[in-house]
């Protein structure tokens, strides 16, 4: 009986491995495709102040959709690009995306606001790769205050020299970088050290323990250590009222979270932005969901 409970755990295992390869070969022979077709979009989440709730961003957020019309979000594929290399190129290709977006609302006469796209720490091993973002930025003729880069805090620990170039390097072509999912990692406060970051992004995994004592007493001092090295925080994930009203209550400059808005298409974010202008940002954040 024993051996064949293990028999079949073993058939199991061995039948989930098989289907995971089959997906990630058929993921693999279909994305160059899918790239060159503009499969892969941007959805938008929304950023606000935290004082006056003014929209004041957006961070682009990668999303496949199929040809047959539905939407992949990114666990199912960034993981796997990360691995075979192919990330690098969609995200450049998103910075172009999110670039042209931002030209063509400008012309529209919509006000943006400041977008950040993702780049993977992967995009360290590439030596061209700021050199090519600040050629697709000047070829889309956008200006370089309407987007910024999200590096996620592990990127950091890969190599702090390099980091630092790619960082400096950005800034000078005045593009602003962000540290996202602060906290997460072993040394974050190395990274506050070292790094010449502009915004922090307080990780979500902080902004669900809101309301136990020593993780408030936590986040409140890493928004005073940030300021005091002027960096800005933005907390991510934040889904209740009294998140807000604790990270609020603690000076965090900006709010990103389904409690203000989830990451939504294009056309939806344009008309967020045509809101804005009329009602001169005064939204009542009881209201949002
Ligand atoms: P991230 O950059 O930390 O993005 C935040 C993620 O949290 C997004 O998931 C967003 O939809 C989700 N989120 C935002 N507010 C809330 C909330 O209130 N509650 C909950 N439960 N979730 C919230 P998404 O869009 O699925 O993206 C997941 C991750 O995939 C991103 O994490 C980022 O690491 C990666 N990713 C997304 N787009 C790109 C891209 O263009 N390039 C690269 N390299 N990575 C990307
Ligand atoms: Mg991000
Ligand atoms: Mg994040
Ligand atoms: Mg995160």
């Amino acid at each position: 009986i024993i051996k064949n409970k293990g028999d079949t755990a073993w058939a199991f295992y061995d039948g989930a491995v098989r289907d995971k390869l089959l997906h990630e070969k058929e993921i693999e022979s279909q994305m160059e495709k899918a790239l060159a077709e503009g499969e892969f979009i941007a959805y938008y989440q929304p950023k606000y102040s935290a004082k006056e709730q003014k929209l004041i961003g957006a961070e682009a957020l990668v999303r496949w959709r199929r040809s047959d019309g539905v939407i992949v979000p990114p666990y199912q594929f960034v993981p796997l690009f990360e691995r075979n290399g192919f990330i690098n190129k969609v995200d450049r290709y998103m910075f172009g995306l999110v670039c042209r977006q931002q030209m063509s609302w400008l012309k529209q006469g919509l006000a943006p606001v400041p977008i950040s796209v993702n780049m993977s720490r992967m995009c360290l091993y590439d030596p061209h790769i700021v050199d090519e973002y600040i050629s697709i930025l000047e070829e889309s003729g956008l200006s370089a205050a309407y987007v910024k880069l999200e590096l996620t805090e592990s990127a950091f620990f890969e190599n702090i020299s390099i980091m630092n170039g790619v960082i400096e390097a950005l800034h000078k072509a005045g593009i602003k970088v962000l540290m996202d999912d602060f906290g997460t990692g072993y040394s974050s406060m190395m990274m506050l050290k070292n790094v010449a970051i502009d915004v922090l992004k307080l990780d979500k995994s902080f902004v669900d323990d809101i309301g136990d004592d020593r993780s408030e007493k936590i986040i409140s001092n890493i928004i005073y250590l940030a300021h005091s090295l002027q960096v800005e925080v933005t907390a991510e994930g934040v889904e209740t009222a009294a998140q807000f009203e604790f990270l609020k209550s603690v000076g965090c400059d900006y709010i990103q979270g389904y409690y203000f808005g989830k990451p939504q298409p294009a056309e939806d974010f344009a008309a967020l932005l045509q809101k804005e202008i009329y009602s001169g940002s005064d939204m009542d954040a009881d209201t949002k969901g």
